[in-house]
């Protein structure tokens, strides 16, 4: 070992002396502190020297019942909600604020429910719950709610039924003083079809000019409410009526009608439904029964009068029955299916 070797061996035996000498005054420290908060110390003060860090964990929210729930359309109202708990490291058990959006359970759609929670120190947490409404499986084809010969005092509230579930119909209205109602059918996007302006069998079908002028006066009065050109049209008491041979001078008038019309670039709807409300049937229930029972897969065009109140009374509950079922309810259209009778005069 050279001296040099030596002098730094010393050396680190040295040091390692001095830190193994430190090294054992810190449990001296340790046990004068401990003694001096141990003894004569109230717990307040061991508080006062206690570290307290500050809380920043946020309180963790907890949903009670599913996360997500599917409602089928057309549940039973209201949604109520199982609401959430919340809890807090710091402040234990705090209050939820919920958020309940409103849930439609006749519109197939996504809900988001909201809950916060906020700590004493201010830290937020957020969680959510998703309710879905569910449509049931589609039924292939459709169906067409018609009213006809109106408006009248009950197509308001006929409207405020199609508004509730979003549904759009078709209207064949006549020539009626009640234009603010022929508007809102407009404007709450319905189909606006010609059923003529005096729907008097006895005058529209003594032979086809007669039956045009009083075509065209609804037309324009629908135009002028409308500012809209309607095309579509029924005959009053169909295509297939036998009443106008009553009228007609044994023409044949309907034979020439239905092909005229077409040629002028209308296009006439019948119907595959009736609900029987012009005759024979005389309450809300029947209507229901008539139209409900005859549904199934295909294109439906359901013939109602808004100008009966039971009639329109049955509306909310075929509408129900449709959304509950998988049915499309649609307004017609140029382009539509179409039912047509056989003509019989
Ligand atoms: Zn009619």
């Amino acid at each position: 070992m050279s001296s040099v070797e030596k002098v730094e061996r010393d050396k680190k035996a040295n040091e390692s002396v001095k830190v193994s000498k430190e090294r054992k005054k810190l449990p001296l420290w340790l046990a004068g502190l401990i003694l001096v908060l141990a003894g004569g110390s109230s717990y307040a003060t061991i508080r006062l020297l206690t570290y307290v860090p500050p809380d920043v964990e946020p309180p963790v929210i907890t949903l009670k019942g599913e996360p997500e729930i599917e409602l089928k359309l057309g549940s039973e109202m209201p949604y109520e909600d199982a609401g959430a708990t919340a809890w807090d490291e710091r402040d234990g058990e705090l209050s939820v604020a919920t958020e309940l959006p409103k849930i439609d359970v006749w519109k197939a759609g996504e809900y988001e429910v909201k809950y916060v929670v906020t700590d004493e120190s201010g830290n937020v947490a957020e969680a959510t719950r998703k309710v879905r409404v569910v449509a049931p499986t589609p039924v292939e084809g459709a169906v067409y709610l018609t009213f006809d010969d109106g408006p009248s005092e009950h197509t308001a509230r006929l409207l405020d039924v199609l508004k509730k579930y979003d549904v759009k119909a078709t209207f064949f209205v006549i020539g009626r003083d009640m234009d603010e109602l022929i508007k809102r059918e407009y404007d709450e996007g319905h189909s606006i079809g010609l059923h003529t302006f005096s729907h008097n069998y006895a005058y529209i079908y003594r032979n086809q000019n007669v039956f045009f002028e009083d075509l065209t006066a609804i037309q324009n009065k629908v135009r002028d409410i409308t500012g809209h050109t309607s095309m579509l049209m029924r005959f009053p008491g169909g295509s297939s009526n036998t009443v106008s041979a009553l009228y007609d001078g044994g023409t044949r008038i309907m034979s020439r009608l239905v092909t005229e019309v077409e040629a002028r670039g209308f296009r006439y709807f019948d119907w595959n439904i009736s609900s029987g409300d012009a005759g024979g049937v005389s309450t809300s229930d029947e209507v229901y029964n008539n139209v409900t029972s005859r549904l199934g897969p295909g294109e439906w065009i359901v013939l109602q009068h808004d100008t009966q109140g039971f009639s329109v009374d049955a509306v909310e509950r075929i509408i129900q029955f449709g959304k509950k079922n998988g049915y499309q309810f649609k307004p017609l259209t140029m382009e539509s299916y179409g039912a047509w009778h056989g003509v019989r005069n």
